[in-house]
Parts: C-alpha cells; structure tokens; sequence
C-alpha cells in the first residue's frame, strides 16, 4: 500500500462542507447525519432516502470520515483526495444534501478517542435526530471502524461533560445500520425499507459523478475499464447506472417483506428500487409509529 503525501495528524478544519451550514433549531424538519468511511458509502447505502427527505426539507448531512487518498489504481495521496472531495460534493449536490469529507487517511481510520470526539461533535453540530453508520462487522476496515466510532458516539452526544465544548443532546438520536451482506457473528436485520423509485435516477447521476470510484473503477479498477473512444465510454457510463440498478433491485427483493409491512402488499409489490435499514441497540429505539415519521415516506 503506498503511503500518501500527507503526513500529518488529523486535520478537521481542512473539512469541506459545500451547502448552507444548519438552520436554526426548531424549524420543524428532521435533521439526519450520515457516516461513510470514503467518499461514496453514504451515497451508495442512503442516497435514496437521502435526496427524498431533502425533497421534503429536512436536514441532510452526508459525512465521508476518510478523504479516500488511496482509493485508485492510478492515482493517490493529497490530488486523489481533492478530486474525490470535489466528486463527493457534485454527487451531494446532485442530491440535495451537504456533503463533508474529514481529512483522515483512507485505509488508516482507528477508533481512538480524538476520533470519538470528532464524531460525537459532528453529531452534536448537526443537532442529529437520525444517524446511519455502517455496521461494525464489515469487510473494510474504514467501514468496521466508522461503525464503531458512530456506536461509541450514539451515548456521549448526551453526555454533557464529554466534549463539554459543545451542547450535548437532550434526546438521543436514533441510530440506523446501512445494509451488507456479512453473515458472522450476525447477519443485518431490516427494520425499516424505503422505496427509493421516486428518485432512483438521481442517485444513479450521483453516483455516476463519483468517477473516479466506478466509472474508473476505484483501488481495484485498470485503465482497460477506461474506453478512449466516446460511444464506447457512453456505454461504460450505462454499464456503472446498470450496476447499481440492479443493486437497488435486489434489494427491493432481499427486503420485500419489510416493504410489505411498511406499504401494504399491494404497493410493495410494486416497488422496484429499495434502500433499507436496521436500528442500532444503542440510541432511541423508535417504534414502528415513530419510524413512519422518521421516514415520512409511505402515505405516497
Ligand atoms: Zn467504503
């Protein structure tokens, strides 16, 4: 693995946040926070339901904890990190929603207290009803590590004198897994599944704006997946949406009892694109009256 070229500690203020910084409390809308550990999870595993609560007018941050600088074949260190900011800012914008990459190396995230605080700050700032993490059973380490960053986090954003230095919350967020496949110790549990049909297309732009990751093909992509001439790179745009179409779709199936339960038969039949969620046993536990209005999407 080749170093980057940055070498120094943690670096938060070079964090980007591209939209407008949070409105006042109180304005009736929900406010959702979520962690990735490169520029494209949250994009990859709540774009959906991200863009259609931003439809609505809610409040949605979608935070990359690593900057993603050894996440190509070809290219890495400080260049690669700012072309994939600015990808995950156009993919963000795309959707909606305010993107921040955090400047800590991709494939180095450790769960250390500084760490710890920085999640539980960002959680804080953004005043979070809903926080998405992954699982802290995933292949990636970025991804384990996030995960149990964002679970050590889910009690001390109440806790009011660790990180005294901002507000601590008085009702504690509720806190959602993104969906995987990995079987051990435990399998992902569904709690809630959203049709994302509404707004499958925009994600498929976003995620087409993360070029670098999938058109280019990411750390185990080559220059073969790159075609010189235009017709035939046109066509590896639509391979990439196709990809993720048929991600989508499978998970519509893999999920199609929740959808049930959430929409009646009827209409979960019918729902192709699905995006879903499981709720962290730490945090609120919302119930299923509570869930309807955390994702108030299935009167539509
Ligand atoms: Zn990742």
């Amino acid at each position: 693995m080749k170093r980057s070229f940055f070498f120094g500690v943690v670096v938060t203020a070079l964090s980007v946040t591209t939209a407008a910084p949070p409105p006042a409390e109180d304005d009736g809308k929900l406010r959702i926070i979520c962690f990735g550990a490169h520029p494209d999870d949250c994009e990859i595993q709540a774009g959906g339901v991200a863009a259609m609560w931003a439809a609505k007018g809610h409040h949605v941050k979608l935070v990359s904890v690593t900057n993603g600088d050894i996440g190509h074949w070809r290219e890495t260190g400080g260049p690669l990190a700012k072309r994939r900011k600015a990808e995950a800012e156009q993919a963000d914008k795309i959707l909606g929603v305010t993107c921040e990459v955090l400047d800590i190396h991709d494939g180095e995230l450790l769960p250390t207290i500084e760490n710890r605080r920085l999640i539980t700050r960002l959680i804080r700032e953004w005043k979070a009803d809903i926080v998405m993490s992954p699982r802290p059973n995933d292949y990636h380490p970025d991804h384990r590590y996030t995960g149990v960053l964002v679970q050590d986090a889910a009690y001390m954003v109440t806790v009011p004198f660790f990180c005294p230095d901002v507000p601590y919350l008085k009702r504690n967020p509720a806190f959602f897994y993104f969906p995987d496949s990995f079987q051990k110790p435990n399998a992902f549990q569904p709690d809630v599944a959203v049709s994302i049909d509404s707004v499958v297309q925009k994600k498929l732009d976003a995620l087409d704006a993360l070029e670098s990751q999938f058109y280019e093909g990411g750390a185990n992509g080559s220059a073969e997946l790159i075609p010189s001439e235009p017709a035939k790179q046109k066509e590896r745009h639509q391979q990439v949406r196709g990809f993720f179409e048929k991600r989508y779709q499978d998970q519509a199936q893999r999920f199609r009892s929740k959808l049930v339960e959430f929409y009646g038969q009827e209409k979960a039949d019918a729902v192709r694109h699905a995006e879903a969620f499981e709720i962290c046993e730490y945090g609120r536990h919302p119930d299923s009256a509570e869930l309807k209005k955390l994702f108030p999407f299935f009167g539509e």
